[in-house]
């Protein structure tokens, strides 16, 4: 019998701090300063540095708001320049295709890529291949979590960017549980501030709920919230029938 494992190997290869790493490619100065690149108009920022994160500069917080903090921490400030990152995405995105494995452009800069050829004990080191390969050949620094399904690939995605490597497999870890549990739920793929205050309010604060694939996940809760709205609704109707049954009385 074969012994080859045919379970699936995603890998999600993140660029990191994308906008602000296409600045840095061609302005060295401010490699190592705190920067920032707002959205269109100037009106929101939509991607920080390392740096500007420690200062505690939030994604998508409008400019005005963080202005005394930027002008007080001297951070480098840059209007978005769309037709630089979509050439830089695509020498991203050209040089993963090289490595033979199917890819999927998931946003300017994310792609999955399958590695499920590639032996267990091997992905990780394919994934730092592919990462070296990525800066060499465009400059752009990446991290990438590899594992059996995308939303789990996100979650190691997550763990890669906090380590030197940049890369983190959870492939062949059979208690997920422990590494799940120290993810917000916030941080998850396709969890956006609306659903993540839904998950709070029903006790679903963390990773460990979401080992599956969130659209199956987002289509349940929603089916959920909406039965509860009827029973609301419900509730409502019956209330007012006995209130204006007393009213007759
Ligand atoms: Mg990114």
């Amino acid at each position: 019998m074969s012994s080859i494992q045919r379970t699936k190997k995603i890998g999600l290869v993140d660029c990191n701090s994308f906008y602000v790493s296409c600045e840095r490619l061609f302005n060295p100065r401010i490699r190592k300063k705190p920067v920032v690149v707002l959205s269109n108009n100037d009106g929101c920022i939509i991607s920080r540095s390392n740096e500007a994160k420690a200062l505690g500069i939030k994604m998508g917080e409008p400019y005005f708001k963080a202005k005394d903090i930027i002008v007080k921490n001297k951070v480098e400030v840059f209007s978005s320049n769309y037709s630089l990152y979509g050439d830089l995405s695509r020498r991203v995105m050209r040089t993963l295709k090289r490595f033979n494995t199917e890819i999927e452009v998931y946003s300017i800069d994310e792609a999955f890529i399958d590695l499920s050829n590639f032996p267990d004990s091997e992905v990780e080191k394919v994934g730092r291949e592919i990462r070296e390969t990525v800066l060499q050949w465009t400059g752009i620094p990446t991290s990438i979590g590899i594992a059996k399904t995308k939303t789990l690939s996100k979650v190691a995605n997550h763990i890669a960017k906090k380590k030197q490597s940049g890369v983190t497999s959870l492939i062949g870890i059979e208690n997920l549980d422990p590494i799940l549990e120290k993810v917000e739920i916030n941080d998850i793929w396709g969890v956006g501030r609306q659903l993540t205050k839904f998950y709070q309010k029903n006790g679903m604060q963390k990773q460990l709920q979401f080992s599956f694939e969130p659209v199956l996940f987002k289509e349940t809760m929603v089916i959920i919230q909406m039965l509860k709205q009827l029973i609301f609704l419900l509730q409502q109707t019956i209330v007012l029938k006995l209130l204006r049954l007393r009213l007759q009385y």
